[in-house]
């Protein structure tokens, strides 16, 4: 979603009401979930869905089913 379309965009101040940041690439998305945390992302922006999938943590016992039996 582009900011100034949003309800949450301050046209004044030019800037987001709830102080989240919204990314338009890949890689400046990743740069932010480093620096600030992934919390600083705004909700609908659109590589955040991403960004959660690749910080998520598969438990071990689910990483060994994904491993194929040896032969
Ligand atoms: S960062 Fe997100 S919540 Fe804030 S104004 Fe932009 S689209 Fe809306």
């Amino acid at each position: 979603m582009h900011c100034q379309d949003c309800p949450r965009y301050d046209p004044e101040a030019q800037s987001c009401r709830d102080e989240k940041l919204n990314p338009l690439r890949w890689d400046q998305a990743v740069d932010i979930a480093n620096i600030f945390g992934l919390r600083a992302i705004c909700m609908f922006n659109d590589h955040r869905e991403r960004l959660v999938d690749t910080r998520r943590v598969v438990p071990l016992s689910r990483q060994a089913r994904k491993t194929p039996p040896s032969s």
